[in-house]
């Protein structure tokens, strides 16, 4: 297959992307390198996938219409992979503009070239954190229980109506996944993983918010990975519709939680830290963040019907592999 990854670069890309190199599919991926993070972490993730011979890379932005129109213009793709986004929810109170511009105007862009070329499955990445403040647990997204309280869960949640929009009207087959607080090796400095094994390991004071009341359903990167693949291959057929009327239920569109499906205090994920790096944490206890919501939690039933998957890596094993790997690569 031709494939496009959007944000290949990111933590997630990257991961997808190495994932399903040498596997027979020409894979194309863009990203634009902002500095919202270390460049140099984007820039090394890209080293990593330099010998991959079946993957190119293209510097672009999603808001650069002429550019994007040109990609998909110049290169055919059967499928495309979007996880490119302006993420983090503190970041989005500060900095709206580059939410809309990465999340609304660059997602829109990457629908209209899906129905240009009328790709088999558009597979984009949304959140858990359009459930926002909805507290019937686990989080099903057939629930419709979606609350979201940031402007970057806003996004999340338009760009799930701007693609059943596409999958209604062009008949664009689309899968948008709710990603649960995602962590591993190569993973992302403003998240609470990195965050805390870098302040433990330096013996700095890490930041704790709602003074540790909260529980994230923290979920390891392979396993994300392994539900990206397997959905890619589960298309949205759209029901056939027995009415002339064009029901809203006839659109070729799915929506899944990838979660690990069991929540875990932050508390006792500082006390994972703390067992992977043999060092005591020196926890700075701070109030709620505005923007954040108390606790995520995924019901993986609908992606384990349609996958036979479900998420299986522990908080513990995943904590050791990431701080193996931040050992490593900072060499500490
Ligand atoms: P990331 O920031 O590491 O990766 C996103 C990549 O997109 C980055 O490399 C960035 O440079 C690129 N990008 C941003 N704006 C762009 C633009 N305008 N044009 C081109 N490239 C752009 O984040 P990630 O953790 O890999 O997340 C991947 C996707 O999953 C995102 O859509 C994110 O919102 C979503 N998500 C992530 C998590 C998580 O816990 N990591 C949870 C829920 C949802």
């Amino acid at each position: 297959m031709k494939l496009l990854i959007t944000g290949m670069a990111g933590f997630i890309g990257h991961a997808v992307a190495k994932r399903l190199s040498g596997q027979g599919h020409e894979i194309a991926g863009i990203d634009n390198l902002n500095d919202y993070y270390d460049v140099a972490l984007k820039q090394a993730r890209l080293d990593d996938l330099a010998p991959c011979e079946d993957i190119t890379f293209i510097k672009l932005d999603l808001a650069d219409r002429a550019g994007m129109e040109a990609l998909f213009a110049e290169r055919r793709f059967d499928r495309v992979i979007h996880l490119a986004a302006q993420a983090g929810v503190r970041y989005s109170l500060e900095n709206p503009h580059v939410y809309a511009n990465a999340n609304l105007l660059g997602f829109l862009n990457v629908l209209e070239g899906c129905r240009q070329q009328q790709v088999e499955h558009l597979v984009y990445a949304s959140s858990s954190s359009v459930y926002g403040m909805n507290d019937k647990v686990p989080f099903a997204t057939s629930d419709n229980v979606d609350q979201p309280i940031s402007l970057y869960a806003a996004t999340k949640k338009a760009n799930e109506l701007m693609a059943h929009t596409y999958a209604h009207l062009y008949r664009l087959p689309a899968t948008g996944l709710r990603f649960f607080t995602v962590y591993g090796p190569w993973g992302r400095p403003d998240m609470a993983m990195f965050k805390f094994t870098r302040a433990i390991l330096e013996g700095k004071p890490l930041d704790v918010y709602n003074h540790g009341d909260m529980s994230r359903d923290f979920t390891y990167i392979d396993d994300i990975v392994e539900g990206v693949v397997r959905i890619l291959e589960v298309i949205p057929a759209a029901p056939e519709s027995d009415t002339a009327e064009p029901a809203a239920a006839t659109a070729p569109y799915a929506l899944y939680n990838i979660g690990h499906g069991s929540p875990v205090g932050l508390m006792d994920f500082v006390h994972a830290v703390e067992a992977a790096t043999g060092r005591e944490a020196n926890c700075n206890y701070l109030p709620m963040q505005p923007g954040d919501v108390p606790r995520t939690w995924a019901d993986t039933q609908a992606l384990y019907e349609v996958t036979g998957y479900q998420p299986t890596i522990k908080v513990e094993e995943g904590v050791r592999r990431f701080v193996d790997w931040y050992r490593d690569y900072y060499s500490v």
